[in-house]
């Protein structure tokens, strides 16, 4: 038996498992949607007009968020973003609009080359690993399969380049939202889900989730770190399940530099480097770039009501290429409702809404955390956090040298804690404006806090969230370009956040 068959019964047992967890947990969340139907339906909204936002406006803010091919943490491309969020805050007329700083070490690499037997082999340098000397390091390639305890018991890997598959979970989105009903709420109205609809999870390196600053704290299923620990000099990691070959996977963004350089391979790509890899053949990677002390900013700003309880709308504003979706469409979604709501009369405003586009969501959520630790008396009255990330997407699906629309919006998820009011405001809203191929969904069905830029604020203060987030297979690589994002669809999600919030602001 292979490893990679191994691995991928190891994966479908854990799968299994995942499945079972929520399976325990269906009659809780069965009777929480029940009471939070009967809820939805006399919640009381200000009946009074909120304006959306023109498709026009709503469009040029995701051109102009793009105008850059990347805005990553602390590079200059960044700090434009940071200064032209704070420009839109500053002419819509909120208050107290502020670029809070978050000092970081600015990894960027100028190169990124594998050479095997005389043959470039296409990879994308793994953020904030190692840098080779000048000119690469040459040795011969190891194959570890996913790197388990027995795999690496087989293979000596000391002095050597090891290759490995780095898996994603499969979610079987469509038995869990319509055959299991595990959700709040299913918004569907195309009739897009069906049972078997199911979605790689490409942002859970299953053997490489990042956030491990050493040997020592890693687990036992981390292959880069058991590579390092035992003397590997370089890892070549093929994205076995990344559909399309691309290879250029900006993760684990966790921040954290690692001490042995590594590059990404794409799945078809890595075909022929696991033959070369299993034969020990002689392989030079060069990784070549600089860290420079940095700094990246969280933009806020405030529209003050009649009260001081926070509504608190947030997203992002870094991104590791173009980033239309991600996270330009989250951005634009925060204006949206910057925009539509410093057009209402205070007196029609009970709460006070602060908007924040975050630094560093792709250096370990930084500014999340540093803006909930900051801003702890803020977080105290915020009533309601509403994340906006990746909305509008279209679905792709992979080809062997690239990714093909399926005419479909990609599904998108609202974590939604699970206070009856917040679950009520979700069914409400998502019934009023119903959302395309949408599921709310327990806001720690997958993890203890959601997956998504709300983690930062929600792990900080437990603050109720509201984190609505699409995951389509380009977010992290470089074809998140303009072209991916259904713009027709910017201002019905506009209008459905809009309603979201109107019931927030009316809520006792
Ligand atoms: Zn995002």
């Amino acid at each position: 038996m292979s490893s990679s068959r191994r691995w991928e019964q190891t994966s479908s047992t854990r799968t299994s498992r995942a499945l079972v967890d929520i399976v325990k947990r269906l009659p809780r969340i069965w009777a929480d949607r029940s009471r939070a139907r009967q809820l939805a339906a006399g919640l009381v909204v200000d009946p009074g007009e909120v304006p959306v936002a023109p498709d026009a406006l709503l469009a040029s803010w995701v051109r102009d968020a793009c105008a850059t091919p990347h805005r990553r943490p602390g590079t200059p491309e960044g700090a434009r973003a940071e200064d032209w969020v704070a420009a839109r805050f500053r002419e819509m007329g909120l208050a107290d609009v502020a670029l809070d700083p978050i000092p970081i070490p600015v990894w960027q690499a100028r190169r990124g080359t594998l050479t095997v037997g005389g043959q470039a082999v296409p990879c994308f340098p793994v953020i904030h690993t190692a840098f080779t000397a000048t000119g690469g390091l040459t040795a011969p390639l190891a194959w570890v399969g996913t790197g388990t305890a027995g795999d690496f018991a087989r293979t000596d890997v000391a002095g050597r380049i090891v290759v490995a598959d780095v898996p994603f979970p499969r979610m079987p989105t469509g038995l869990l939202m319509r055959g299991l009903k595990a959700c709040y709420h299913l918004s569907d109205p195309g009739g897009q889900i069906g049972l078997s609809t199911t979605q790689h999870l490409n942002f859970v390196r299953q053997n490489f989730i990042g956030g491990v600053a050493s040997a020592e704290e890693a687990t036992e299923r981390d292959v880069y770190w058991q590579a390092v620990r035992r003397g590997a000099v370089g890892l070549c990691l093929i994205l076995r399940d990344q559909p399309g070959n691309s290879n250029t996977h900006y993760g684990p963004y966790d921040g954290i530099l690692k001490p042995v350089p590594a590059l990404w391979i794409g799945c078809e790509d890595g075909h022929e480097l696991r033959r070369q890899a299993r034969a020990g053949v002689q392989a030079t990677m060069v990784l070549e770039g600089s860290v420079e002390p940095g700094v990246m900013h969280n933009v806020w700003g405030v529209l003050p009501g009649m009260s001081d309880e926070v509504i608190l709308v947030t997203s992002h504003h870094d991104s590791p290429f173009q980033g239309a979706v991600e996270d330009a469409s989250g951005m634009a979604q925060v204006l949206a409702q910057a925009w539509a709501w410093s057009q209402v009369p205070r007196e029609r405003r009970p709460r006070t809404m602060v908007f924040v586009i975050d630094a560093g969501h792709f250096h370990g959520s930084q500014g999340a955390h540093g803006f909930a630790r900051t801003h702890a008396d803020l977080m105290a009255r915020a009533r309601i956090l509403i994340t906006l990330e990746h909305l509008g997407g279209k679905e792709v699906a992979g080809t062997d040298d690239g990714y093909v629309e399926t005419g479909r919006p990609a599904f998108t998820v609202m974590f939604t804690s699970s206070e009856p009011t917040t679950i009520a405001s979700v069914i409400r809203a998502m019934t009023t404006f119903p959302p395309l191929r949408t599921a709310a969904i327990p806001s720690d069905l997958l993890a203890p806090v959601p997956t998504s830029d709300a983690s930062g604020y929600v792990a900080e203060s437990g603050v109720p969230v509201i984190s609505w987030i699409g995951c389509p297979y380009y977010l992290l690589d470089e074809h998140d370009t303009l072209d991916r994002l259904d713009f027709s669809q910017l201002r019905p999600i506009a209008r459905t956040v809009t309603e979201l919030v109107r019931i927030h602001m009316a809520l006792p």
